[in-house]
């Protein structure tokens, strides 16, 4: 089996969808300082991304979470591989995540983070698949909505491989 990518997303398309979320972003919390909750390590290049385009105050937390292993069916239960480092109490907290599918890992870190009682907690993302959706939950920003197809590129992987795509495909599978 080879792997082919057919391009979904190009990379000008998704800069430009970035600054028009960072612009929506601004609108909505002014000169506050956000910050931004990157959901490793899919959402690390969407976060660097994005925070370069927002023009307010920006602080960065990492947080690993997992749900998938290699292959590419939700377990339904989060795993905290790696906590923030800093309390968020009291912070406009945006979770960035790169891709909601069965929004299952997504609930389990809102529900975590909403138990920390930051001032509001909001949520963007790069890619949606409503069609997907198992979990009730949608986030606050959405820059792109797909059809139920596996995608790779702009941090999003297949075992691991392809993070560094600059655009977002989907994987077809070719017999050789
Ligand atoms: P959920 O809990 O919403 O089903 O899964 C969310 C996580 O699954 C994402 O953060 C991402 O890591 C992974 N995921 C979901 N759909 C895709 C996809 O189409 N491609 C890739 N590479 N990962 C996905």
């Amino acid at each position: 089996m080879k792997e082919r990518i057919e391009v979904l997303l190009s990379a000008e398309e998704i800069d430009s969808k970035l600054t028009e979320l960072a612009e929506t972003l601004y609108e909505e919390f002014g000169d506050e300082q956000v910050e931004l909750v990157c959901a490793l390590k899919g959402a690390v290049v969407v976060t660097v991304d994005l925070a370069k385009k927002m023009k307010m105050p920006v602080t960065l937390n990492f947080m690993s979470v997992s749900s998938y292993g290699d292959g590419t069916v939700s377990s339904g239960n989060i795993n905290v591989k790696m906590d923030l480092d800093e309390d968020i109490e009291g912070k406009n907290v945006l979770i960035v995540e790169d891709i909601i599918d069965t929004g299952r890992t997504l609930k389990k870190l809102k529900e975590l983070l909403l138990f920390r009682k930051p001032k509001n907690l909001k949520i963007v993302t790069l890619l949606d698949k409503p069609d997907r959706r198992v979990a009730d939950i949608s986030a606050d920003y959405v820059g792109f909505t797909i059809p139920d197809a596996f995608v790779v590129g702009y941090g999003l992987d297949y075992a691991q491989k392809y993070r560094n795509l600059p655009y977002v495909g989907v994987v077809h599978f070719d017999e050789d």
